[in-house]
């Protein structure tokens, strides 16, 4: 795992944030500067999963606002023919 660090802005928010790439290059943990948003590690199959689906991202910003500075990480993955979102502990 690399710790290298993206600019980029948020996929659920689009607000400024930053990215370390985890699970082999196959996630992205973001970390962003919304207050309404927060930290969540999410594939990037579960990213073009989503691409379009803003409903969906907006639900998920509340979950992504609980886990900001905590134990708890929002990992959001595909799971079956859905997207499966919950907080994990972080190793
Ligand atoms: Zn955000």
């Amino acid at each position: 795992m690399s710790n290298i660090k993206f600019s980029e802005s948020c996929y659920l928010c689009n607000s400024d944030s930053n990215y370390i790439k985890t699970d082999h290059d196959k996630s992205r943990h973001y970390l962003c500067s919304n207050e309404s948003c927060g930290e969540y590690e999410i594939s990037l199959s579960a990213m073009e999963r989503l691409i379009d689906n803003n409903d969906f991202k907006s639900q998920l910003l509340p979950l992504a606002k609980r886990c900001k500075g905590t134990d708890g990480l929002l990992e959001i993955s595909v799971r079956g023919s859905g997207i499966e979102a919950k907080i994990r502990p972080r190793a």
